[in-house]
């Protein structure tokens, strides 16, 4: 496929135009710019939320739908949030639609390591913040509907009430691996095996009691992956409070 527009996807990141919205380039990697977005009205004490996107290149559904949760009205969420937005972890892979980096290593992969450029800055972004909920948005080539992996520490698992507001707008793949950890219908435990290679699964060793991530079906159209992420989003913010 041809490349995908970095630069333009960019731009609409640096055109959003919020009083409480602030955009930082926290590094440059093989001549691309990554980015943190921080989303909070600096009123009081609030619920610390992270979402990401763009781990794998070849999933696009993750940064369109940070654009878009960023591009709509919060008003009304940050009153109670605040939220750490990585909008594209792997610039690389979108522009060239793969799923690792320039040296082919699928990110995902790789949080136990150091040294890799991608990885360290997500590191240095999070580094010593504690998060209230994290969310980390993809793409299934072969799901047929939605799923999530959630993890959670002396909480109550939200992906049943999340799943049911993703029913709404498509259906929800209830297939389960034989290595899979079902919880419910569509909700997945991320596997204590990940260790802290992932991510996700990084995040809950060092920076958070409650992450998740949303699979999307990449046969589905953008628009609705989107419409389905920002669901799970908004439904897992309503969870927790
Ligand atoms: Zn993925």
């Amino acid at each position: 496929m041809d490349r995908r527009d970095y630069t333009r996807f960019t731009k609409r990141l640096e055109s959003l135009n919020s009083p409480h919205t602030r955009i930082e380039t926290v590094g440059v990697v093989d001549d691309y710019p990554c980015h943190r977005v921080s989303l909070e009205d600096g009123l009081g004490v609030k619920k610390n939320i992270l979402i990401a996107g763009g781990i794998h290149g070849d999933e696009p559904a993750g940064p369109a739908s940070v654009l878009r949760f960023l591009e709509r009205d919060n008003a009304h969420l940050l009153q109670r949030f605040k939220f750490l937005i990585l909008p594209c972890i792997n610039p690389y892979g979108y522009v060239h639609n793969t799923r690792e980096n320039k040296r082919d290593v699928d990110l995902n992969r790789l949080f136990g390591e150091t040294g890799i450029a991608e990885v360290d800055l997500v590191k240095k972004t999070i580094e010593g913040q504690r998060f209230d909920f994290c969310i980390d948005f993809h793409e299934d080539w072969e799901a047929e509907g939605v799923y999530l992996y959630e993890a959670q520490r002396n909480k109550r698992w939200i992906g049943p009430e999340i799943t049911r507001q993703i029913e709404k707008i498509g259906r929800i793949d209830g297939e389960a691996g034989e290595n899979d950890l079902p919880i419910a219908d569509g909700v997945l435990q991320v596997d204590p095996a990940w260790g802290d290679a992932g991510l996700v699964s990084y995040l809950f060793h060092f920076n958070a009691d409650h992450v998740m991530i949303c699979e999307t079906p990449t046969s589905w159209p953008l628009d609705q992956r989107t419409a389905a992420h920002l669901t799970a989003l908004d439904a897992a913010l309503e969870a927790l409070t």
